[in-house]
């Protein structure tokens, strides 16, 4: 069986940021073995391929195999599996998320999965103590007050106007509601703007803008905002400090693809970026990598929409689906964790929750292990803001602790990042979508083109840019490849009990 948890090693051309990698990629271990642009493809068969080993791919060929799918394989073009999902070693024995980590008890699927493949969740530790707040250069710890009454009454309002908003929208296809074009032809800003009077009314519901698709409310529109709020139940479930406690998995959550991957074996290959996509009505279905070109009957493309932008399709897609791809946007993370040896900060009273108008972090939350040691805190920020050398952005990380939590903070053991930013095979973390995308081309999101079907979080119909959503759509896009499959005959009906 072969071991996921070892990734290939890199190539130097993909530590090569972003165009130069997709224009003209090369697999892993081609160089070495001399093949180039012009060697000719090695051809293959399958009745399925996926491309994309994260949650959604590997969830989606599982569900195929179980299905009944004879060959499934997936093409990942990293060299390694997991996606947005990738685990870090902090400290010896102590594995952090550099990406997807919180799951709620309403994540189900997700769940279930975890349990099937023997992966535990546990509860996040619950922080007693107090948050810190860092606004304009102002601390509040403790009892400090946040908000006046004019403030809460303003903040309530918003909220309820919002999730009315959001029941207004269909389940899962907010651009079918019929006030959609009026909703996405205004953004946050805008909106906020006229609907708000104080600052920490407008600034909460910022707050949730921010930790939820990482942007300003400039960048994104009214109608992604509410179909957000209603998708996580609530405004409340979108603010960082939300009085549900989530779940980790243990290991971390790239576990769950490295379990996938080990049982898929052979049928996933790394270091394997699709370039082309060919689906003649009148001819065979091709995928093609700079190896590989792959005959099937259906291919699932597992991904945000905007990364599928590196993909080219022939005959090209129709201008929905195009617009859609195009005009997506991923928003850049930066995910940072600070070890200390102890959690100092809950000697302080402190739960180790910051929030703040930083330009480095602006999240900030404790994620020391149940056992209390080593004290870790995980903080979130805006990638462009910080140096591009490991060690400046590092100890600038390190320095921005200090405003929150006092020299104590300087006392760091080892600090693990995750830039996204800087990830080729990623556009983004989350989705956020400025005006006049969603209403216009939404509907494109996820009905199959021709033989090509579409997974990825973004096209769950529940809990969409989660990792909940990216199950959840690896198991849709496997009941429609299966449908389609059996209706062709290709993969046997279902046992039907007699009598
Ligand atoms: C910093 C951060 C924090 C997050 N926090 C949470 C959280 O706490 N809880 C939560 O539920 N979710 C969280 N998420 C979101 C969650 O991780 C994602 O929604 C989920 O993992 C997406 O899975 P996916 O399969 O849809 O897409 P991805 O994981 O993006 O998988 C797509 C795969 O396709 C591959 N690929 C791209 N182009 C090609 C190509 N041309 N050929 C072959 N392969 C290709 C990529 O390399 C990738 O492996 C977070 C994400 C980030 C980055």
């Amino acid at each position: 069986m072969r071991n996921f948890s070892k990734p290939l090693p890199l190539t130097r051309r993909e530590l090569l940021r972003g165009t130069a990698l997709a224009a003209g990629s090369m697999l892993v271990g081609c160089g070495q073995r001399g093949c180039s642009r012009s060697a000719p493809l090695e051809k293959r068969t399958a009745d399925v391929v996926v491309i994309g080993a994260g949650l959604s791919g590997l969830v989606t060929a599982r569900e195929l195999l179980k299905a009944g799918a004879g060959s499934v394989m997936v093409l990942e073009a990293r060299n390694r599996v997991g996606g947005l999902t990738i685990s870090q070693e902090a400290a010896p024995g102590v594995f952090v998320d550099g990406g997807g980590s919180w799951v709620r008890p309403n994540h189900t699927r997700i769940l279930a999965l975890a349990e099937e493949l023997g992966v535990s969740a546990v509860d996040v530790s619950e922080g007693r103590g107090s948050p810190i707040f860092l606004f304009d250069g102002v601390r509040i710890a403790g009892a400090g007050r946040l908000f006046s009454r004019a403030e809460m009454r303003e903040l309530r309002g918003l909220r309820d106007k919002l999730e009315a908003m959001g029941a207004e929208l269909p389940d899962g296809a907010p651009w079918n509601a019929p006030r959609a074009a009026e909703y996405d032809s205004i953004s946050m800003f805008n909106w906020l703007s006229e609907n708000s009077t104080t600052v920490w009314g407008r600034r909460d519901v910022e707050m949730a803008i921010d930790w939820t698709f990482g942007c300003g409310p400039e960048e994104i529109s009214l109608l992604r905002f509410v179909a957000a709020v209603k998708a996580q139940g609530g405004l409340e479930n979108l603010m960082a400090i939300s009085r549900e406690i989530p779940k980790v998995f243990v290991g971390g959550s790239q576990q769950l693809s490295l379990k996938m991957a080990e049982l898929l074996g052979d049928r996933v290959l790394l270091g394997s970026p699709v370039t082309r996509i060919v689906d003649e009505p009148s001819g065979p279905l091709r995928v093609e990598t700079e190896r590989l070109s792959i005959e099937c009957h259906r291919v699932v493309v597992a991904m945000m929409p905007a990364d599928a932008r590196r993909i080219d399709f022939e005959p090209s897609l129709p201008k929905p689906k195009k617009e859609l791809i195009r005009q997506w946007s991923g928003s850049p993370d930066y995910k940072v964790h600070i070890v200390y040896e102890k959690p100092f900060w809950r000697a302080n009273g402190l739960n180790g929750i910051g929030v703040g108008d930083g330009s480095v972090v602006d999240f900030i939350f404790d994620n020391t292990p149940s056992s209390g040691a080593p004290g870790i805190l995980v903080a979130f920020g805006a990638g462009e803001e910080l140096p591009a050398s490991l060690r400046a952005r590092r100890e600038a990380v390190v320095d921005a602790l200090l405003d929150f939590f006092g020299d104590e903070a300087r006392e760091a053991i080892n600090v693990v990042d995750m830039d996204w930013l800087s990830e080729p095979w990623s556009s983004g973390c989350a989705s956020p979508l400025r005006p006049g995308v969603l209403s216009k081309y939404g509907a494109a999101l996820r009905d199959p083109v021709g033989r090509i079907h579409w997974a990825g979080s973004d096209t769950s119909l529940e809990h969409d840019g989660s990792m909940e959503g990216a199950v959840r759509s690896g198991e849709r896009a496997a009941a429609e490849v299966a449908t389609a499959l059996r209706e062709r005959g290709v993969i046997p009906a279902p046992a039907t009990s007699s009598g």
